[in-house]
């Protein structure tokens, strides 16, 4: 079988773990370069890369799952490509083809094959690929040079808690993303506005925020870094906004709860609305489904309840999902890609 490094694979968390080689590519002169392999943990860039100074950075993720048949399968990949090449339009950076994106992610897992986690642990190993101008510029303008790169790290579950409902928080005196902003893209400047209200958060012992709409504060935007979704009376109910980041998760789930004969609604979810609901979740790649038992308003103190354990639509939903993930449920969709020879 497979050459697997040891490691607590049923405890990792979902963070950095180093692995042996990462994948780069360049881009300049108006071209792409070559993609190479590195083993180091270190870039060396300019100090004036537009990255550093304006933001000009955006990143993907997505995972490689070790099937119960031993094959290792990419999720939705082409899906993650042409998000990047929507990113990078987004603030003007140079598009990474989806050819070299597929070239990148392959190979990166390829050459880190020992340290993907074994079937049945629950862990799985993340791909990070990131795009950001390297070149350097001192007036506020696209750079000239840009870089891509994959690294991968082996993690648990995003919310330490597992597939288990956890307590979130809405917050109201912090946006994630502005309207006609940025947050339809997967750009790093929208974390950083985040992390002042998520760590208050954490703080008081939440797992994850609640952003609303910036405008009216009125709508249900995204759940920190995973989008919403609530389920009633048959239906599965996902905010639309131009500011939620079109998760490939989310998409991935309102397509299984049509097939499993749910409808899927996707339209704008008032803040209201949420008592109303049978069942919340947040659901990302990192966050897969993460079942929602909490939600605490500090505005009027007030705490909706959706019960201590994973409502029954919740539950097949993640296990469909997981199961085309790891090849035990037909992959109707073709969303799953063997990676061949690890
Ligand atoms: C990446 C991300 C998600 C989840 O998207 P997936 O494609 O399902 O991984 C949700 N919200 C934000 C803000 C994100 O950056």
């Amino acid at each position: 079988m497979e050459n697997t490094i040891n490691a607590d694979w049923g405890n990792l968390p979902f963070g950095y773990f180093k692995t042996d080689y990462n994948v780069r590519c360049y881009y300049r002169d108006g071209k792409w370069g070559k993609l190479e392999i590195s083993s180091s943990e270190y870039i060396s860039i300019h100090m004036a890369a537009t990255a550093l100074h304006y933001g000009q950075e955006a990143f993907e993720g997505l995972k490689a799952y070790r099937g119960k048949d031993g094959k290792v399968r990419l999720f939705r990949w082409k899906d993650n490509a042409k998000r990047m090449r929507n990113s990078a339009d987004g603030i003007m950076m140079a598009e990474v083809p989806v050819e070299l994106f597929k070239e990148a992610a392959f190979k990166v897992v390829e050459m880190n094959a020992r340290f993907i986690p074994p079937y049945g642990t629950g862990a799985t190993l993340y791909l990070r690929p990131l795009l950001f101008g390297s070149g350097p510029q001192i007036g506020v303008k696209p750079a000239e040079e840009y870089m891509f790169m994959v690294f991968v790290s082996p993690v648990g579950p995003y919310f330490k808690e597992g597939f288990k409902p956890v307590a979130i928080e809405v917050v109201r005196d912090f946006d994630r993303a502005a309207p006609l902003g940025t947050g339809h893209i997967k750009v790093g400047g929208n974390y950083a506005a985040s992390m002042r209200p998520a760590d208050r958060a954490h703080k008081d012992g939440f797992a994850s925020v609640l952003f609303l709409d910036a405008k009216e504060k009125k709508y249900i935007d995204e759940a920190g870094p995973a989008n919403f979704y609530g389920i009633k009376d048959g239906k599965y109910i996902t905010p639309q906004s131009k500011s939620i980041l079109p998760s490939i998760t989310n998409m991935s789930l309102e397509q299984i709860a049509k097939d499993i004969g749910l409808t899927v609604e996707r339209r704008p979810v008032a803040i209201d609305e949420l008592e109303s609901f049978e069942e919340a979740g947040a659901c990302g790649t990192a966050a897969i489904i993460t079942p929602i038992g909490k939600i605490y308003d500090r505005m009027n103190d007030k705490t909706i309840e959706y019960g201590d354990a994973a409502g029954p639509v919740s539950t097949r939903l993640y296990q469909t999902l997981r199961g085309i993930q790891e090849g035990e449920i037909e992959d109707a969709h073709e969303w799953t890609t063997i990676i061949k020879g690890v």
